[in-house]
């Protein structure tokens, strides 16, 4: 006999961790007992020297899918305690100190297997979930994650349910959630004007949706509004509706089969998809077309991640479209009265059920990139997981910046990610990103030592930060926006820097006061320089130049020397750009690639924000072409008037727009590799930090990293947070605690001193 230390590290705890030991341990006959630390578990055992090591061997092979395990130490000892039995450990303050909450998770294959299965008492149960799947985030209004505490408060469990509650053999063993025809939540189906109607309320539903008709659905985390997405008719009656001119619709197909006949899906991709997640995945389509779903080369699709789905979907419906439910820019509506109230006009039928909503959580969005996630949005199924950093942490709160608005908060070496939230500037997504500090704060138990916001002075998260930063007399540090880019990109590899960060994206507050976003910054979590940025360009009429795309092709074509008379508009504009009136300069990246794509009249007028960059990755076909530019001057500035010049040439004598674009990608790969060697050249910096909104364009993703690997640089690219503003606040979070630490050392030094 022998007894064994181990320590697992990661995410071990929330994810039916202690159960699921507490079973292996029965397993394999040992004694001794398991406890929650500051990074995991630790758990003492004795038994035979062979048995143990085949139990630590057995953990990470047969642990909860939820849950992460990054290190496993175990120390043997001859020295016996005798533990009688097996114990699971509470210490007092624990359950709210170190607890985490999981995800929500999509239904598994075994309660998939019970909802199919006739005999089961669960068959054909909307709510069947177990230890393994299921509703949490979502559901849960307090910690201890406790029944009582979630949305199924109001629903007591049968004795049946109960029974398998406590009985560890049993799949639901402590599964909170856990519920069945006779104790749980039901569904119902309501018409156009919200009357119930009686009958089967997924028949009626899949009747209705047959018929072309749309219907809300209650998901996971908010509502959706379904339809076919095979007739384009109902797909614009939809979109005229809802108020949604172009903006593409994600789809959820019955299953990877079914996406296939639309998209190509890789082995990565599907992976992804049919992981218990269940994001959104851009696939690439099969063939052009589909244009009523989206415009650009890309769907957007999932696949059921509830009871509820599978059995709307049945044998025989292969796809539906399934956006969120919102009115222009608005949150994605969560509550059965504001669905029924701000959707009428909209839904021609209802499918509803009295499980509460208690935190509206929106769809994940990602890419697939080398068998990995690459996000737009980070949301359900991954928040509210933290990000490991490993590094202690002081407890912050990072404000994010303000049209993809984010926020974090540290806790030990973890950082605590909001999910999806929007727009700020929209007066309810501002309460609800309020209303979500305020619960994550409660959640896990963290009180912002320091706040950390954007340096832009209108952004509506800086003054959130600054105002509570008055109020509760708590420093408030104010980032520059492209450093946090850099930062969260390092964070998201682990790495402090120094690196050369490539940060495109559309607009962020410069240090001079001007509009930046086509910055090559070399940088650490503590400062940074400057090194490169591109020609900025004069946004006539400031603002309305991110819509109005032919203004920003004006000044390019004018800057360039160009004739721009034919584009609608020019005499305003020529007067505006001579007498410098209204045009502040940018080096936004992102104005680039709306210029261009409305001197390619590819997009003139903006419905989105990226639509022009978006567009015109679409359009691009590929090519070994590029086209001439210079870089001079310092900061080492991208001088595309060559660029633009040789565009519009190869446009007037007629070259396939595809052919230009591909070219135009080509030139960017091209200037930012040539930008790399030169930063390397004068800081000896090998690694390149991608980060920032344009970096969700694929040609680049796929283009840049390999140039810049076959020329020895190690890319940086996000793996757990978006490239997109939405990942900023991990990055200003990280900045704030060097910063704090810098300046912890510096008063500690001179305290020595006096
Ligand atoms: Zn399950
Ligand atoms: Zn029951
Ligand atoms: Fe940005």
């Amino acid at each position: 006999m022998e007894r064994a230390t181990v320590k697992i590290h990661g995410i071990v705890q929330g994810v039916g961790f202690r159960p699921f030991i507490h079973k292996l341990v029965r397993e394999y006959r040992l004694s001794g007992y398991i406890k929650n630390t500051s990074s995991g578990v630790e758990l003492e055992l004795e038994g035979e020297r062979p048995e143990l090591e085949r139990f630590v061997a057995d953990v990470p092979l047969r642990a909860p899918k939820l849950a992460l395990i990054e290190r496993v130490e175990t120390e043997f000892s001859p020295e016996l305690r005798h533990f009688q039995g097996f114990e699971i450990q509470k210490s007092r303050t624990e359950e709210l100190r170190n607890t985490l909450v999981s995800p929500d998770v999509g239904l598994c294959e075994d309660c998939r297997r019970e909802l199919l299965d006739p005999a089961d008492r669960r068959y054909r149960y909307p709510f069947i979930n177990c230890t393994n799947c299921g509703p949490r985030f979502t559901i849960i209004k307090d910690l201890p994650y406790d029944r009582a505490l979630t949305s199924m408060s109001g629903f007591p469990m049968c004795p049946d349910c109960d029974r398998e509650y406590h009985d560890i053999e049993n799949r639901r063993y402590h599964a909170q959630p856990d519920c069945c025809p006779v104790c749980g939540p039901r569904v119902f189906y309501l018409d156009a004007e919200g009357r119930e109607l009686p009958g089967d309320a997924i028949g009626l539903a899949r009747e209705a949706l047959k018929q072309g008709k749309i219907v809300a659905v209650k998901g996971l985390g908010g509502m959706h509004l379904a339809c076919r997405c095979d007739d384009p008719t109902i797909a614009r009656t939809l979109r005229r509706r809802k108020q949604r001119d172009e903006k593409p619709f994600a789809i959820m197909c019955r299953n990877t089969a079914c996406a296939e006949k639309l998209c190509v899906v890789s082995e990565g991709e599907r992976a992804v998809l049919e992981s218990f997640h269940k994001p959104i995945v851009l696939l690439r389509k099969r063939e052009p077309g589909l244009e009523h779903l989206s415009e650009n080369g890309f769907l957007g699709v999932m696949l059921p991640y509830t009871p509820l789905h599978v059995l709307l979907f049945g044998e025989d419906i292969d796809a539906l479209v399934m956006t969120s439910a919102n009115l222009s820019d608005t949150p994605i509506m969560f509550k059965n009265a504001e669905a029924l109230e701000k959707l009428h006009g909209i839904a021609d039928g209802f499918l509803l059920h009295d499980r509460e909503i208690q935190t509206r959580c929106d769809d994940s969005l990602c890419w697939v990139l080398d068998g990995k996630e690459y996000f737009a949005r980070r949301s359900r199924g991954y928040v509210p997981f933290p990000l490991q950093t490993g590094r202690p942490l002081r407890p912050i709160l990072a404000c994010g910046a303000e049209q993809k608005a984010s926020f974090c908060l540290s806790r030990g070496e973890s950082v605590f990610a909001v999910q999806h939230i929007g727009d700020l500037k929209n007066a309810e997504t501002f309460a609800h990103y309020e209303a979500q500090i305020r619960h994550f704060e409660r959640l896990f138990d963290i009180r912002p030592a320091a706040l950390v916001c954007d340096k832009h002075p209108d952004y509506l998260s800086t003054a959130y930060a600054q105002e509570r930063g008055a109020r509760e007399k708590l420093p408030v540090i104010a980032v520059q926006h492209h450093h946090a880019h850099l930062a969260a990109c390092l964070a998201d590899n682990g790495l402090e820097g120094p690196a050369i960060g490539l940060v495109w994206d559309g607009t962020g507050y410069g240090d001079d006061g001007t509009t930046w976003g086509g910055e090559c910054l070399i940088g650490d979590l503590r400062g940074y320089e400057r090194f490169g940025s591109i020609r900025p360009i004069p946004l006539i009429g400031g603002d309305r130049a991110t819509k109005e795309l032919d203004r920003v092709a004006f000044a390019l074509l004018r800057e360039a020397g160009l004739d721009a008379s034919a584009v609608p508009g020019a005499a305003l504009y020529e007067k505006m750009l001579a007498a410098g009136l209204n045009c502040p300069l940018s080096s936004g990246m992102g104005r680039l690639f709306d210029g261009v794509a409305a001197i390619l009249g590819i997009k003139t007028l903006a419905s989105y924000e990226g639509q022009g960059a978006v567009l015109l990755e679409a359009a691009a076909t590929e090519t070994e072409a590029s086209y001439p530019f210079a870089l001079e001057g310092s900061p080492l500035r991208f001088d595309w008037r060559p660029t633009i010049r040789a565009l519009a040439e190869d446009r007037d004598r007629g070259l396939p727009t595809g052919e230009i674009a591909g070219r135009f990608h080509n030139t960017l790969v091209a200037m930012a590799a040539e930008t790399c060697r030169a930063a390397r050249e004068k800081t000896k910096i090998n690694d390149v930090a991608l980060s920032g909104g344009t970096f969700q364009n694929m040609i680049l993703m796929r283009a840049l990293p390999a140039a810049l690997e076959k020329e020895g640089f190690r890319v940086l690219r996000h793996r757990r947070v978006s490239p997109n503003d939405e990942g900023l606040s991990l990055g200003q979070l990280m900045i704030a605690e060097a910063l704090l630490e810098e300046r912890e050392h510096v008063s500690g030094g001179s305290a020595q001193a006096d």
